[in-house]
């Protein structure tokens, strides 16, 4: 039996030892994939158990992954840069191997499922937390013909603007968000308290396409939001979350599932 983990604050709404659960039927693979809710200053602590206990590694959410970064022996794949880990990888020998798959993950989906090009769009991403800062290099690369990035905490965004180093990507306060976006991805956490950042209507149109990193059973409030502005193209962030657990099962197993099957299952 391979023990994996999920550790975060809050984790109930997990559904990450459903979806690797799926994967490792896929090949033959006996898991015991855990949710740990992990305190406030815990997250050391919750890692060095599951290395104690033999784990092949664990994935890291909301809000630990910059903490992580600290207890990686190594970085890999670039996620030094972007400062941010969601995949953990233990060695035999208790190396924490850290890496990001959130962008990957992101990507797969809008671009390959989704069928959103980001590049000449006017694109906006709202947030500016672990999960913002994982993907915003990625967006950046696609060659968007803006990139702006709104933040409740306007400083936080300016700083995240800042350390990308790109002259594309532009903080901007609610004042300064102008006209509709082509594509606008919240990457805030308020969907998981059942609120919505407070940005101004005008920034959405009817075809204005609005993708929420966060994901649930019912239509989630950002796009609830949306939809009453009469955004007609919407999408949450449950194809990400597969496809970023791909991305981690590769790491750990050096296997790709595949990700239509496990939709389809899931979505049945
Ligand atoms: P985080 O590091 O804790 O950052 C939280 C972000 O949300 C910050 O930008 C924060 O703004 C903002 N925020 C929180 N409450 C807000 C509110 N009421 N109004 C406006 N902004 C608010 O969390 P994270 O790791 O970035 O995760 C963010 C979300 O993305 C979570 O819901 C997570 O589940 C989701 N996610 C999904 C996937 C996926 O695969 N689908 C992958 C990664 C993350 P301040 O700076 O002002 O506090």
């Amino acid at each position: 039996m391979i023990k994996l983990a999920v550790l975060g604050n809050p984790i109930g709404h997990s559904r990450s030892p459903e979806i690797h659960g799926l994967f490792a039927q896929q090949f033959g693979i006996a898991l015991d994939y855990q949710k740990v809710l992990v305190p406030e200053q815990g997250l050391a602590e919750a890692v060095a158990e599951l290395v104690r206990q033999g784990a092949r590694g664990c994935n890291i959410t909301v809000p630990f992954k910059a903490d992580a970064l600290a207890l990686c022996n190594e970085i890999k794949g670039g996620a030094a840069s972007l400062g941010v880990i969601n995949t953990l990888d233990f060695s035999p020998d208790g190396a924490v191997h850290g890496y990001n798959t959130d962008a990957q993950g992101l990507m797969t989906d809008l671009k390959d499922h989704l069928q959103q090009s980001i590049q000449d769009r006017k694109v906006l991403l709202i947030g500016a937390g672990g999960a913002a800062q994982g993907v915003v290099s990625a967006l950046i690369g696609e060659a968007p013909e803006t990139l702006h990035l709104w933040n409740r905490t306007h400083q936080r965004a300016e700083q995240l603007a800042g350390l990308s180093r790109s002259a594309g990507l532009q903080a901007k306060t609610s004042a300064q968000l102008d006209g509709q976006y082509d594509l606008i991805i919240n990457a805030t956490a308020a969907g998981l308290k059942g609120s919505v950042p407070d940005l101004p209507s005008r920034i959405i149109g009817p075809e204005s396409f609005c993708y929420d990193l966060s994901y649930s059973h019912t239509e989630t409030p950002f796009l609830q939001w949306a939809a009453s502005l009469g955004a007609r193209h919407r999408a949450d962030g449950f194809g990400m979350l597969i496809e970023q657990a791909a991305a981690a099962f590769h790491i750990w197993f050096g296997l790709s599932p595949d990700t239509q099957v496990v939709r389809a299952e899931i979505a049945s």
